[in-house]
């Protein structure tokens, strides 16, 4: 059964390790995730951007395969299934198709719309026992070609955010969606530190995972990060098996064009990526 992620992060953040957040794209991106936790014993969040969710036939699709699957392979270890930088109405539409976990991204708003927004939000999310993260000062990343270098959120704004019952945070730091550009500065652990010193126990989210190198996300899951989101490297893992597949002519062997071998190798990867990344958040063995 799915459950809400606050519970996991709350635990997280006291026991200073990171829960991963993986995003789904098919079958076999949310098979290669759940076998991967459940063999760890890890806690999983996965992620479902708005573009994924309709590329998937919509959020009941997701729900049914997510819920099946959960029941199928016998996975016992905690399971969220969260919007990833959902907007008012897709949160909604989530609430509606039984996600347990939402992310509202308010951060294009002024802070005021921000503020209301966020806290209708967390009474209709808090009312079926759902997560729901919100987001203080735009993530860069990668639009039209335009690469942000990372804005940093102002910490009152994320006291301010933090305290209309949220149940985890996502602050801007300087991290960035997509690949790392090479003039990247790194995080700011002064913004960090300045927003974890306002909001407490909340537990915070960094976005972003690709490319961040390990001792800053260490350093970053010491000052309070308990939530980080992996979504480029799996796909990036997923491509790069998938052509090395093709290129060596594998297709063109016995039955190696059946689509459950060509995606094999591209399913291993994904494993491979997510079994790295909780043992760097250190979530193994914490379910
Ligand atoms: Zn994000």
């Amino acid at each position: 059964m799915l459950v809400s992620a606050a519970e996991m992060l709350k635990k997280a953040k006291a026991g200073h390790y990171a829960v991963g957040q993986f995003n789904i794209n098919n079958l076999e991106w949310t098979k290669a995730i759940l076998q991967t936790a459940q063999e760890l014993n890890s806690p999983v969040i996965l992620g479902v951007s708005e573009g994924a969710g309709k590329y998937m036939c919509g959020y009941k699709t997701v729900v049914g395969m997510v819920n099946g699957m959960l029941e199928e392979m016998k996975i016992t270890v905690p399971v969220a299934l969260h919007l990833d930088h959902g907007s008012y109405e897709h949160c909604y539409k989530c609430l509606d198709a039984g996600f347990s976990s939402i992310m509202f991204d308010g951060s294009h708003y002024p802070i005021e719309e921000n503020v209301a927004k966020t806290t209708e939000l967390v009474a209709a999310a808090h009312a079926k026992g759902v997560s729901i993260e919100a987001e203080v000062g735009a993530i860069g990343g990668e639009e039209d070609g335009v690469i942000g270098m990372g804005e940093c959120a102002d910490p009152d704004e994320c006291k301010k955010i933090a305290d209309l019952g949220v149940d985890f945070l996502a602050a801007g730091i300087g991290n960035i969606h997509g690949k790392y550009p090479a003039n990247w500065k790194g995080l700011s652990f002064e913004t960090l530190d300045a927003v974890q010193q306002k909001t407490g126990d909340m537990p915070l989210v960094l976005h972003g995972g690709t490319g961040i190198p390990a001792d800053m996300i260490r350093k970053a899951i010491s000052l309070g990060v308990a939530k980080i989101n992996v979504n480029t490297e799996c796909q990036l893992a997923f491509t790069a098996a998938t052509r090395e597949y093709i290129e060596a002519g594998k297709d063109q062997q016995g039955k190696g064009y059946d689509p459950r071998k060509v995606l094999a190798p591209g399913f291993e990867a994904i494993k491979a990526t997510v079994k790295e990344k909780m043992e760097l958040f250190g979530s193994v063995g914490k379910a």
